[in-house]
């Protein structure tokens, strides 16, 4: 991957890059296709990461469809697909993470403890093996979007990231490889997550700027759903991540819930007219 990377540079292409974990979808491809747009080379890299999954998450289980992803990337136009071995990233022994502070402890990563040290450093590394000028990753993990972020500037990591929207399914709910997961009572309930964050919207465009109001609004339509366990509703800044309580300026409204055995998670950055 490095030599093909480094004979795309000496030609002076600008390589755009987008890390998955497979099981594609609308979502990963509208990375491809602005990648595609904005570089020369796009190079995709598909790899379930083993130091992201606690060890009672569904690493085991996580949907995996490698011949139609490859058919897919290929259909899109993708110039390289890089899909290594966990034994080839990790190597034993294995001894080098890259801990993002503070912004790793809230949200996700409060009920998913080294869920962020093992993304930050398998983006690393894949960032040093492709070598990319680009990077486009989704603000549906609007989280992991801003560890990322942090990583970069704070390590001096030569590559621009680039926040891409949330595709979503016709009646709302936010495009995921693990919505393969839900049963049809569940992928009913699903369409709720994302109801209760436009909700929050309209409220917020037409006055309602406490965050105290809307969350309890929030809730009250997500609570009236029997299959849904909520597990955080969030107001933050997008970048610190800190908590907000009116919202004033871009707001982050994050929310994680568990239905049936699945764990989903959405968010909306709520902005509000300054004039
Ligand atoms: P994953 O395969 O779930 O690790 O996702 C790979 C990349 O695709 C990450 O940058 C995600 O944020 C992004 N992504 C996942 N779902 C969506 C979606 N519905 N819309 C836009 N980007 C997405």
């Amino acid at each position: 991957m490095q030599a093909c990377s480094l004979d795309w540079k000496r030609k002076g292409h600008r390589i755009g890059f987008i890390p998955t974990m497979g099981f594609l979808h609308e979502g990963h491809i509208a990375l491809v296709r602005r990648a595609r747009k904005e570089c020369d080379a796009v190079t995709v890299s598909i790899f379930v990461n083993p130091t992201q999954f606690g060890p009672t998450e569904d690493f085991e289980h996580y949907p995996r469809d490698f011949k139609r992803d490859a058919a897919l990337l290929e259909s899109e136009g993708a110039d390289a697909l890089f899909f290594p071995e966990a034994e080839e990233v990790y190597p034993k022994p294995y001894r080098t993470y890259v801990d993002v502070e503070d912004i790793t402890d809230v949200l996700c990563g409060a009920s998913r403890p080294g869920h962020f040290r093992g993304v930050a450093t398998i983006v690393l590394k894949l960032i040093n093996i492709v070598g990319p000028q680009k990077i486009y990753l989704g603000e549906k993990d609007a989280q992991q979007l801003a560890v990322i972020k942090q990583m970069v500037s704070d390590l001096d990591v030569p590559v621009e990231v680039i926040g891409c929207a949330t595709e979503r399914e016709a009646d709302g709910l936010a495009m995921s490889s693990r919505n393969s997961y839900l049963n049809a009572d569940e992928r009913v309930s699903a369409r709720v997550l994302s109801e209760a964050l436009f909700l929050a919207e309209s409220l917020m465009n037409s006055g309602m700027k406490r965050v105290s109001d809307l969350k309890a609004e929030v809730l009250k339509l997500i609570e009236r759903d029997k299959l849904i366990k909520m597990e955080y509703i969030c107001f933050v800044d997008p970048l610190s991540l800190e908590e907000v309580e009116v919202v004033e300026g871009a707001t982050l409204l994050a929310v994680a819930a568990r239905i049936g055995r699945t764990r989903l998670i959405d968010n909306i950055t709520l902005r509000p007219n300054t004039f």
